[in-house]
């Protein structure tokens, strides 16, 4: 279907239904939701409305939020103006999407009813990062709740099972140790790729990821951002109830189909389109690691000396800090002139955004060196781009296991993530050259 989603499509009333999208906090969570909302909008003709929490927690969600509303006057815009959260004070050093969602779950019970009302919702899809509030919500006025799974069916099976297996060690007094997870049907998922928060169970994210797991069989659907072929295992389990008993429908919706809105072509301080464009056909190594966490500064420099070792032409979005709007560092001061002038006639280094679908699909691109972000994956495989995958934390050690199973790349395993011990890029990236 054109402007739709290209899986399974829940089975949508004949009468004009008015569906109201709620996403979480971060780019990975808002363009699932903005394809979503077109392929519901433009692709079915359903009435659609988004929810937008302010203030957003990046600049990249502003931006995106307003291009949605331009190119797509037909979807509506519902301000919830979040209540404010004293975030060094509560969460010293918490990363600021996760208290990004915080601030969403304690503004929800407050605020969405009367959006919900207002707006004369017939069904609300909520991010997952909210389920367990917004269901509650919805559920008061009568309104059916779909939660919207933006990562992996895999990820969907563990966070699952996830809270199945917690009551397991409970019940068996084995301490708060977080070890191999062998979700039912699924598959492992060794205690090295629990996205490292979860190994903490009073971090922040761990509180959320257990309540939204314990909720979910309390929702009217699931959708995730999966599709059969990709996942077959997942899916099944998930459908089949071996994974948890008692889930609701699984709609896998994805690939979801990109929706371009240009919203960074007027303010492109480099010109990376025009820079593709003069490059040779599969001949340029893509290296972004999503948008939402910096490397370290010894990786960013051991990624450069990669990438100078190994001699091919490069893309590479650098990011200097979590957040955009915290990003004041020059690339000069990240990576050194004399890497900049060493690689100038063969690598583009940008801190701007690029519309990474559009990249994806240039001809000139021959290579994916990611993070694994669900998003980014589904994106590589869309496009038929490989990936070489280089998961930093949360869910993209399950990713890229899903990515290298698939056959849309691979992903060495020994190379370190985000608290472990760091290894030498530039000896790995020249070793694969030779
Ligand atoms: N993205 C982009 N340009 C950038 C950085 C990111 O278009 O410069 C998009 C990317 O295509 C993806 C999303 O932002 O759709 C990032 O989501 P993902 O799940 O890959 O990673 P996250 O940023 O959540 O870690
Ligand atoms: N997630 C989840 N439950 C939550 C919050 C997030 O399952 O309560 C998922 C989220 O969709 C993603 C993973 O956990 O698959 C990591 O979330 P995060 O926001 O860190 O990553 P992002 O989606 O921005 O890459």
């Amino acid at each position: 279907l054109p402007n739709s989603c290209s899986g399974d499509c829940p089975v949508l009333p004949a009468t004009p239904s008015h569906i109201v999208l709620l996403p979480s906090a971060g780019m990975g969570h808002l363009v699932p939701f903005t394809r979503l909302a077109v392929a519901l909008s433009a692709g079915h003709g359903c009435d659609v409305s988004l929810v937008t929490a302010l203030p957003t927690v990046s600049s990249a969600e502003s931006r995106r939020i307003a291009a949605l509303f331009a190119a797509f006057p037909a979807i509506r815009r519902l301000d919830m103006r979040l209540a404010a959260l004293d975030a060094s004070a509560e969460f010293p050093g918490a990363d600021p999407f996760y208290v990004g969602y915080e601030a969403q779950r304690r503004s929800v019970p407050l605020l969405l009813g009367p959006l919900l009302a207002g707006a004369g919702a017939s069904a609300l899809v909520a991010d997952i990062a909210l389920a367990s509030v917004a269901i509650h919500v919805a559920r008061e006025l009568h309104v059916p709740c779909y939660v919207f799974f933006t990562a992996s069916a895999t990820m969907l099976s563990f966070k699952a099972y996830f809270p199945t297996y917690l009551d397991g060690q409970h019940a068996a007094g084995r301490g708060v140790g977080i070890g191999d997870v062998d979700v039912p049907g699924v598959c492992r998922i060794p205690s090295s790729t629990v996205p490292q928060a979860l190994h903490d169970p009073d971090n922040i994210f761990t509180r959320q990821f257990v309540a939204n797991g314990r909720a979910l069989v309390t929702a009217d659907g699931l959708l995730v951002n999966a599709f059969h072929a990709m996942e077959p295992e997942a899916v099944a389990a998930l459908r089949g109830g071996s994974v948890v008993a008692g889930l609701p429908p699984v709609f896998a919706v994805g690939p979801l189909m990109p929706v371009n809105l240009r919203e960074g072509a007027k303010a492109e301080p480099n010109n990376y389109r025009a820079w593709l464009d003069a490059q040779p056909e599969r001949s340029v190594v893509y290296v972004s690691f999503g948008s939402r966490k910096a490397l370290a500064m010894d990786q960013i420099r051991e990624l450069a000396a990669g990438l100078e070792a190994c001699g091919h032409r490069f893309l590479w979005v650098v990011k200097g800090a979590v957040v955009d709007r915290d990003d004041a560092a020059e690339l000069s001061q990240l990576l050194g002139e004399g890497f900049l002038r060493r690689v100038q006639d063969r690598g583009l280094v940008t801190k701007s955004w690029v519309e990474q679908e559009e990249v994806l699909r240039h001809p000139a691109v021959a290579l994916f060196v990611s993070h694994c972000g669900w998003n980014s994956g589904t994106e590589a495989a869309a496009s038929g781009v490989p990936v070489l995958a280089w998961p930093r934390f949360a869910d993209q050690r399950v990713n890229a296991r899903v990515v290298a199973r698939a056959g849309l790349g691979v992903w060495v395993e020994r190379w370190s993530w985000e608290g472990e011990g760091r290894r030498r890029w530039s000896e790995q990236m020249s070793s694969r050259r030779r």
